[in-house]
């Protein structure tokens, strides 16, 4: 039976996951638990499994083995339209500004222009635009092209940011964003984030994107390898810890004092 779920909070639990597209199992027996404002990290390299775990949150496949919960019901018993106005998922846009910035802030052509001006009313969008970084408000009537890399970096994610967030979505994914982002925007983008009580899941391949996450876990060929916070992370002088010098290693000092 369906059950009506008039408004989500955000809580995401995989119990025991497992998942085949065709005969090999791409995802073993998941587990996790993200509560409401929380962040899940998940790493791994390509083919691990990560975007699969995106795509049963959002049902786009079936059947799975175990137990996927949004605030505590089975995902298959909430209205699919009402999971997926939930969910907000940011894929790692690349973009042209071809248009004005203003354009580019708004939504893409498949979107009604009226939806569009109801949209960037909404408080939550004016407000990302107001708080913009080093003037780019008053910037977004003009063409993009004259912007720096950063700048429009920090567009292209805002723009993403403000179609998923005048959803009023309850959960965000972001799916590899930040890798292309210098570590400036990055902290913008987290900050700017930091105002939202979204229930986050991020994919990343940085330490300094998944750093700050509630949980991070790593995956492989499927499986979880390891799980936990940074610092239990980091304790275990694994896999996690192997990444981290990796993207550190020379630069520990710094990441020490920042
Ligand atoms: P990641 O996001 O970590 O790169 P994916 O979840 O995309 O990993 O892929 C996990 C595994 O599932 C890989 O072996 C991939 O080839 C396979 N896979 C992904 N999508 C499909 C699909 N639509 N049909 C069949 N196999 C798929």
């Amino acid at each position: 039976e369906r059950v009506e779920i008039k408004e989500i909070r955000g809580e995401i639990i995989f119990k025991n996951v497992s998942f085949k597209y065709k005969d090999e199992y791409v995802l073993k027996n998941i587990s996790f638990h993200v509560k409401p404002g929380e962040t899940l990290a998940i790493m791994g390299l390509t083919g691990s499994g990560k975007t699969t775990i995106v795509n049963l949150i959002g049902r786009f496949y079936e059947p799975w083995e175990g137990e996927i919960l949004i605030d505590g019901v089975d995902i298959r018993k909430i209205d699919l339209k009402t999971l997926r106005e939930n969910i907000a998922y940011v894929p790692q846009d690349v973009f042209l500004f071809s248009d004005t910035v203003r354009e580019n802030i708004k939504l893409g052509k498949e979107v009604e222009e009226n939806v569009i001006k109801k949209a960037l009313r909404d408080a939550r969008a004016l407000q990302f635009v107001k708080n913009l970084p080093e003037g780019l408000e008053t910037i977004v009537g003009e063409r993009g092209l004259g912007l720096s890399g950063g700048q429009k970096q920090r567009l292209t994610i805002t723009r993403a940011l403000v179609r998923a967030l005048i959803g009023s979505a309850k959960i965000l994914i972001l799916d590899d964003v930040t890798s292309a982002l210098d570590m400036e925007t990055e902290l913008y983008i987290q900050k700017a984030l930091e105002k939202y009580h979204l229930t986050k899941i991020i994919i990343a391949h940085r330490v300094s994107s998944v750093k700050n996450a509630d949980e991070i876990i790593l995956l492989d060929n499927g499986e979880v390898v390891e799980r936990g916070t940074h610092e239990y992370l980091l304790s275990l002088k694994g896999r996690y810890y192997e990444i981290y010098q990796e993207q550190y290693g020379k630069y520990v000092f710094m990441e020490e004092t920042v």
